[in-house]
């Protein structure tokens, strides 16, 4: 169906559920006094370097709200997904299911490994990896092998499928899981955006063998930079915690490694930050749902196009909103999209578009990928709208 784009109602709404600025921004972080106090406690300690109390800390408030068996803190994001790939088996030559659809550093964790992409097509509803069209895929170009399935025209196996949470929208789990199973290939979250999102009533990041959160600068809580690994796996986690402490062992002076390890661990500092954002996520998420729900009601009336609602049986943290533009059947151009983001742009709302489609970028643009006409539409599409948790409080 494809309405003509009301933009001046688009941006008249926009207006109205937006304060009164000269720029709004797409995601500030918010900090106030715990976060100062937390920041020079932790710098008059001298502890301000690896692991330390407010490490251990931090790993506990993410393992209670999460729920979570495991957790382990790391420098970043990216560098959680690298080590979750290593743990479920990714190795050289090897290659990863993941939506076209995501940022890069998806892909980056999965060259870490010396594995490569093989991009796979996203859905509509949660914007995020479509099982049914993985399964179909699959039927396709796998063929078995005493060490897994591999993909017929590369010979390579395929080690792990790994779903994102596409702006905070929790992915199909039941379905993933289920194909995970059927498949025998492991299961990895790629969290990093959706720290408060839960599929029917568990927390993202509890499905897959191992997952990853981030707490970049733009996340819903920020360490400055940095990111966990979750696990429901004891053996993992013990894996994951000393692999990523320069695989040491032994006690006091001894520099004895057991293996290539990394410097991985996050920094006290860091996790004192963290400690006191964690405490605010509740109110982030909150206020975030709020600002969701006040865009969808705002923008119901405005032609030529839908606000990104959560799935059925989700709750999203909406860590960034959405709006899908309509679209004239048969289009492949960017333009209506290009014309709302500079129109806004031009009036200090900071909207954005969604990622370039991993395969076309150049380093990944040999990968094999599956048929990706839903991840091409939506990345045609989709417009970030203003989304700091300040803009949702009454
Ligand atoms: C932010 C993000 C990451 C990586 O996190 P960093 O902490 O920036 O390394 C990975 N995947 C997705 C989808 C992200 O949005």
């Amino acid at each position: 169906m494809h309405t003509p784009l009301d933009i001046p109602a688009l941006i008249a709404t926009l207006r109205r559920v937006l304060p009164e600025r000269e720029r709004i921004a797409l995601h500030e972080p918010e900090f106030g006094l715990a976060e100062r106090q937390a920041l020079l406690e932790c710098l008059d300690s001298g502890y301000v370097s690896t692991v330390g109390k407010h490490v251990e800390r931090f790993e506990g408030e993410l393992a209670a709200y999460t729920g979570a068996s495991h957790v382990v803190a790391v420098v970043n994001g990216t560098a959680a997904l690298h080590i979750a790939l290593k743990l479920v088996g990714v190795e050289q030559g090897d290659e990863v299911l993941m939506p076209a659809l995501s940022f890069v550093a998806t892909a980056n964790a999965a060259s870490y490994c010396g594995a490569r992409p093989h991009f796979v097509d996203s859905e509509f509803t949660s914007l995020g990896m479509d099982a049914a069209a993985l399964d179909e895929h699959l039927r396709h170009i796998a063929v078995a092998s005493k060490e897994g399935w591999r993909n017929r025209e590369t010979g390579a196996r395929l080690a792990a499928i790994v779903p994102m949470h596409t702006f905070g929208h929790p992915v199909d789990l039941d379905a993933l899981v289920a194909l995970s199973e059927r498949w025998h290939i492991p299961l990895v979250e790629d969290a990093a955006e959706s720290l408060g999102s839960f599929y029917k009533g568990r927390h993202t990041g509890r499905a897959g063998r191992i997952s990853a959160l981030s707490f970049n600068g733009n996340k819903i809580i920020t360490t400055g930079g940095g990111g966990a690994i979750l696990t429901e796996d004891a053996k993992l986690a013990e894996r994951a915690r000393h692999i990523t402490t320069t695989a040491r062992v032994g006690r006091g002076w001894t520099f004895q490694h057991d293996e290539v390890g990394y410097n991985y661990r996050m920094p006290n500092l860091n996790a004192a930050l963290g400690c006191a954002q964690v405490m605010r996520l509740p109110a982030f998420v909150a206020e975030k749902r709020t600002l969701a729900a006040r865009y969808r009601e705002a923008l119901r009336d405005v032609a030529g196009l839908k606000f990104v609602a959560e799935p059925a049986d989700t709750q999203s943290n909406y860590w960034l909103c959405a709006v899908l533009l309509d679209e004239a059947r048969g289009n492949t151009s960017c333009d209506l999209r290009d014309t709302v983001l500079q129109a806004t742009n031009e009036l200090g709302i900071m909207t954005r578009p969604a990622w370039n489609l991993l395969h076309t970028l150049p380093m990944y643009a040999d990968c094999p990928r599956a048929a990706l006409p839903v991840a091409e539409a939506l990345a045609r599409r989709l417009i970030n709208l203003p989304s700091s948790p300040h803009l949702g409080r009454v």
